[in-house]
């Protein structure tokens, strides 16, 4: 028999929190990608009146900086002291290995303290909305929420349908510490409850992290539908980029190569998409990186020795089937692991693409695509990188100083990587957010993010 989850037995409940009066729709089954057999528990959307609801009794949460400083801290010792029952949830709701989700439990505690102990004097914009994606749906999601309660603002806050019990114990321990429910409120739902919440006047700036297409449909709405000047913060997609030469150091490179690529089951839009390769040592470095891969445990995400557990959904998983289908079908596949038999599982793989520059389309899954490039294509595949149009994260291999400058001034990228992991951030110091087509700046967890949460100081 298969390992049990953590709290196995218990079933949440996830449904709108609001300050008024609540009229959810029928709460449906979350599932848990590991395990078919398993729902964690149920979720009771916001209808269409919980959404004016919201609108109508959010107020500015009226309290000092210091003031809020401390609620925030206090959320995140709530936060720390309730590590079992977010660990499960993470692990059951999204398919978190355990230690992603000690990791995400990390990212969402630092962000409370660093905007905690950043709140802005400046006043609130108002009423701000918050959407997150499923992929940290705890530390993006307390992110945004924390970001704009250092500054004042009510938050409405909409999270992934597909993880909604973690938002609303997240939510839940917010009110506990003493935020009030006026300035936080929780609406889960679908695209449409995000529309809603991102097409009213009455909603003063939005923070949003997603696909980059739906951030394209968010600034046309508030372009329509809100204040001139109201502030979009968005974060979106990468086509995230390696280049390793032939002076790198092979055994350094496989192992980052591989946690940046199938870590969370390569689901963070951090995660390295496109690996360049120098073609004179590339036949060795694949044989490595192929033996690196088979090395890699995919299994239940509560087992502790699992390496890469389920994507996110049914429609996550045909979709990225599809791709490595083409793949297969093209002669392209250079290596897959077996996954188990149950769950949405998708084998880490690696794909070979036609030449420089021929991927085009995120795959947000446990996918690497692998290109070779001479020694005078250098420029070529820096041009490549540029073209996606994308720019989050960046990572370079090599020994030579004077190409480390070169490649890192010629790249655009939110967040560089040299001869280490292309992973991660820290709150505080290495802020992370991207260019381009992944996001509008300025980065989470940086000194000027706070500063987009308040309103502008009125004209002399
Ligand atoms: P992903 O590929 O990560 O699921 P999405 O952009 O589809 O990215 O979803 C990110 C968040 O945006 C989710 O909370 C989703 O429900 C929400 N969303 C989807 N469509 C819209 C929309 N038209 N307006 C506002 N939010 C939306």
């Amino acid at each position: 028999e298969a390992a049990r989850a953590p709290f196995a037995k218990h079933k949440w409940q996830a449904a709108p929190l609001l300050a008024g009066k609540v009229k959810p729709q029928e709460p449906q089954p979350v599932q848990n990608p590991a395990d078919p057999a398993d729902q964690p528990g149920s979720v009771a959307m916001a209808s269409p009146h919980d959404v004016e609801t919201a609108l109508a009794n959010a107020a500015p949460w009226d309290a000092s900086p210091a003031e809020r400083g401390e609620v925030l801290n206090k959320v995140a010792d709530l936060y720390e002291e309730n590590f079992g029952e977010i660990f499960a949830i993470l692990c059951r709701e999204a398919g978190k290995s355990i230690p992603d989700a000690v990791a995400e439990l990390r990212e969402a505690v630092d962000f409370l303290r660093y905007y905690a102990a950043n709140a802005p004097a400046a006043g609130p914009v108002g009423t701000f909305t918050c959407i997150s994606p499923w992929n940290f749906p705890l530390a993006i999601f307390t992110g945004q929420i924390a970001a704009a309660l250092a500054a004042g603002n009510a938050v409405l806050s909409k999270p992934a349908e597909q993880t909604p019990i973690i938002a609303h114990l997240a939510v839940g321990l917010m009110h506990k510490a003493g935020v009030p429910a006026t300035a936080v409120q929780l609406l889960p739902g679908m695209g449409d409850v995000g529309a809603a919440l991102t097409s009213d006047a009455r909603v003063g700036g939005v923070a949003f992290t997603g696909s980059t297409e739906t951030a394209m449909k968010i600034r046309t709405a508030m372009a329509k539908n809100m204040a001139p000047g109201a502030p979009l913060i968005a974060e979106t997609g990468g086509m995230n980029a390696m280049i390793v030469d032939s002076t790198a150091l092979p055994e350094q490179a496989v192992q980052a190569i591989v946690e940046s690529a199938f870590q969370s089951a390569g689901q963070r839009c951090s995660a390295l998409r496109c690996l360049y390769v120098q073609d004179d040592i590339a036949d060795s470095f694949i044989e490595m990186l192929t033996g690196a891969m088979d090395a890699l445990n995919v299994g239940l995400p509560w087992n502790l020795s699992t390496d890469c557990g389920p994507v996110i959904d049914e429609e996550a998983r045909s979709g990225i089937a599809d791709h490595i289908q083409t793949a297969r079908a093209e002669g392209r596949l250079m290596h897959e692991l077996m996954t188990p038999n149950a769950g949405t599982y998708v084998a880490p793989t690696l794909i070979r693409v036609n030449g420089i520059g021929d991927m085009t389309r995120e795959i947000f899954g446990p996918v690497l695509h692998l290109a070779t490039f001479s020694s005078d294509e250098l420029d070529q595949v820096i041009n490549a990188i540029n073209a996606t149009g994308y720019g989050l994260t960046f990572g370079l291999m090599t020994r030579i100083d004077d190409r480390v400058q070169h490649v890192t001034e010629a790249v655009h990228a939110g967040n560089i990587y040299v001869n280490r992991n292309q992973i991660g951030a820290i709150v505080g110091s290495q802020p992370f957010g991207g260019e381009g087509l992944s996001g509008t700046g300025p980065k989470a967890g940086g000194p000027h993010y706070l500063t987009r949460f308040s309103a502008a100081p009125a004209p002399q």
